[in-house]
């Protein structure tokens, strides 16, 4: 039988993971090529990341891996195995799984209190469930899962009377408050459900009043109004929740959680009697930030669909292992798309970079995808066979921040173009068409679809599921920042390393003190940051694809840093804020200087073209994606986080669900074939 050509139209996780599957040892006796087709010159996507001046990491935004990834862990253990560092590249400073991901289980959350932010941080317990060292993992059992709950609660207990890394910590204090404060919070929520008075919080005097005379808490501790308002707003969140599991049949319904994707998560959260005002709670804005979970990217209109909020939140909260969130030890790029480029490469995979997919045609006749144009962005030198993306920093292979000029042809200035972007004004140096049967036999769609609206447009006039798909799947454009400052995070205030705080409003819903890529970036000795700190929220820029909007939108996204850093930020580096606001020459590689255009130095992007947008879980939406088997096509078959893998969120986990069941189906294997976790059905 004649052995196929497989094309991979997209080179972010979601098709890397398909290729990686595709490509197991022995694949050259089922396909005759893989190929994958990336615009630009690296890999990764949303997740893509490279390496700037003084060889600084440069994000599209921050991604952390949540402890609960097993199908993402599986990959990149399986990917870093194969590398071998030890024996094919023993000075690389990043060798094997254990090296390239950190656990980071201190995250906060940040309310607003008289009009300045207020962090709430906490180290997320450990658990013996562990990601790096087991490969099949293992599933969450009955008792795991009340160790689990045992575990947060009395983390929280900590919370609300003392760390017990603070010199006040008293076990015996800790106990008696946790147990008075959730005894209130519980009587509190019981005189609530039967209707008695609504419990009532003042910010300002940290006043709790419970409804019941003379109940009412005051005082600054943790354990007063503030700890006691919040135990009491968890409460509430855990008894809607259950409540709307048990009243929903959820766990008996052969859909599960599907059944109620199409109903708001907050507004399913009140059906089943939560008080309206758990919209402001924190671990409730928390979640919608993890998710960028806001309508056209309006921070005032939380949205996500309510299946998908259940089994995101349970699964981050009680499914991870070992870790609640795993930071990666350098950038994404470096972390994770630079080892799969070099395994991929090794096991025989072919890299088409500076390669635009710009229409796919299809056959009516035939059902088939029967060519493919692509619009190729650059020539490579005379003599050169392929494009070689990576580059040494400090010993570790990564993508730089422009293209390898030396390695193109008639490519001056090229650097200076965005090619990874639908904008981009280069001129292109040929137009390929790839044939079925001769280029191709199988492609696997790995673009999502605000891109696929653009590229599709054949597949869209004929078929209508690919046209609800492309309208109804939400997306919203992200914004990050990225600041490198002179001093450590400690003598500016901040006494939580590594920490992750989300529930900060607009302009970035989420913080990270990323201090440990220090090391691994090449600063010179006299400029070296002391912090780093990245910033990351919904931008409410339209999915405008007509228009260059690109150069509006970042200097939109300058002027909210710059407002964000002289109003926000002392609310959480207290020590960078001055008698004149913010510190300006605090900030690396500016040589100095002392106003707010030292922020050209940094780094921030505004995330808009139509590929980069982030793919939302919108009520009502589920129903639009497509899995990966129903292209509708014979031989197309789609990956990303942006089709039904049964996880339906934007994630790392998503993507390589999804790229692992593009992978079963272009075999014929069963759709969750070696896929491990419990998902939507
Ligand atoms: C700011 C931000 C922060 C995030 N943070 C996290 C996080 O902390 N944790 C987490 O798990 N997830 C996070 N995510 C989500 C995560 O990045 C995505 O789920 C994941 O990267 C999606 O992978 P994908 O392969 O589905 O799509 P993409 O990454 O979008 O991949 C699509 C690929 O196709 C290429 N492409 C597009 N158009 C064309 C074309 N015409 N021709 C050729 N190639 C093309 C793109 O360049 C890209 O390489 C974040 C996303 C964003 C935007």
């Amino acid at each position: 039988m004649r052995r196929q050509k497989v094309v991979v139209l997209g080179g972010g996780m979601g098709g890397l993971t398909a290729a990686w599957r595709l490509s197991e040892p022995g694949w050259k006796t089922e396909f005759e090529s893989i190929t994958v087709y990336q615009r630009g010159w690296r890999l990764g996507g949303k997740g893509a990341s490279s390496r700037g001046a003084s060889g600084r990491i440069e994000e599209h935004g921050l991604h952390v891996w949540l402890g609960w990834y097993e199908n993402a862990f599986q990959l990149l253990r399986e990917c870093y195995e194969e590398l071998n560092r030890p024996v094919h590249d023993p000075a690389c400073p990043v060798q094997s799984m254990s090296d390239a991901l950190i656990p980071s289980g201190t995250i906060g959350l940040a309310e607003r209190r008289n009009g300045a932010l207020r962090p709430w941080v906490t180290e997320m317990p450990g658990n013996g469930r562990s990601t790096l060292a087991s490969k099949a993992g293992r599933e969450l059992t009955a008792v795991d899962f009340a160790v689990q709950v045992w575990r947060l609660v009395s983390r929280y207990f900590e919370g609300t009377a003392g760390a017990p890394s603070s010199p006040g910590f008293n076990p015996v204090r800790t106990a008696a408050t946790g147990v008075a404060v959730s005894s209130a919070a519980l009587i509190t929520e019981a005189a609530r459900l039967v209707g008695l008075r609504e419990p009532r919080y003042n910010a300002e005097t940290l006043e709790f009043g419970t409804g019941m005379s003379g109940s009412g808490v005051t005082g600054g501790s943790e354990a007063g109004g503030d700890g006691l308002h919040r135990t009491w707003q968890g409460v509430a969140l855990m008894t809607a929740a259950i409540r709307g599991i048990v009243a929903d049949r959820l766990l008996t319904d052969p859909r599960g959680l599907r059944t109620i994707n199409d109903e708001e998560y907050l507004d399913w959260i009140e059906r089943h009697g939560g008080p309206s005002e758990l919209r402001d709670f924190s671990i409730v804005r928390g979640l919608h930030d993890l998710a960028f979970g806001y309508v056209d990217g309006d921070p005032t209109r939380p949205s996500m669909s309510a299946g998908t909020a259940v089994l995101f939140g349970g699964k981050s909260l009680l499914d991870y292992k070992d870790s609640f969130i795993w930071k990666m030890s350098a950038g994404m790029g470096d972390i994770v798309f630079a080892p799969l480029y070099e395994a991929l490469h090794r096991r025989g995979v072919t890299f088409e970079f500076f390669h635009r997919v710009d229409h796919l045609h299809t056959s009516r006749e035939s059902n088939r995808i029967e060519a493919i144009t692509i619009g190729r962005q650059v020539r490579l030198e005379p003599g050169r066979s392929e494009y070689e993306p990576l580059v040494s920093y400090g010993g570790l292979p990564g993508f730089p921040a422009e293209p390898l000029v030396s390695q193109l042809s008639g490519a001056t200035g090229i650097e200076r173009h965005p090619l990874e972007s639908h904008w981009c004004e280069w001129p292109d140096v040929e137009r390929r068409v790839l044939k079925r049967g001769v280029d191709f036999d199988v492609a696997i769609f790995a673009i999502p679809p605000a891109m696929g609206r653009l590229v599709c447009t054949e597949l869209l006039a004929d078929r209508p599921e690919w046209r609800d798909m492309v309208d109804r799947i939400g997306s919203v454009a992200t914004q990050s920042l990225q600041l490198w400052i002179r001093e450590p995070e400690r003598s500016l205030g901040w006494n939580h390393p590594g920490s992750t705080v989300s529930g900060i409003d607009a302009p970035f819903g989420t913080w990270a003190s990323m201090a440990h890529l220090i090391d691994v970036e090449q600063w010179p000795t006299g400029d070296r940051p002391g912090t780093i700190a990245y910033f990351c929220g919904v931008l409410d820029a339209p999915p405008i694809v007509e228009s260059a909007p690109a150069a509006k939108w970042k200097a939109e996204v300058r002027r909210r840093a710059v407002d964000f850093i002289d109003h926000d930020l002392g609310g959480l580096l207290p020590g960078a804020v001055g008698a004149n606001g913010f510190r300006w020459d605090l900030l690396c590689g500016s040589g100095g200087g002392g106003d707010s255009d030292l922020l050209d130095s940094q780094y921030w992007r505004a995330n808009i073209d139509p590929s980069d947008r982030y793919v939302q879980s919108l009520p009502g939406t589920d129903r639009y994606r497509l899995r990966s088997d129903e292209s509708g096509y014979d031989n197309l078959f789609l990956a990303g986080d942006w089709t039904d893998s049964g996880l339906n969120a934007g994630c790392l986990e998503a993507a390589v669900l999804s790229g692992l069941q593009a992978a079963n189906a272009v075999r014929g294997r069963s759709r969750d074939h070696r896929i491990s976790g419990y998902f939507l059905p």
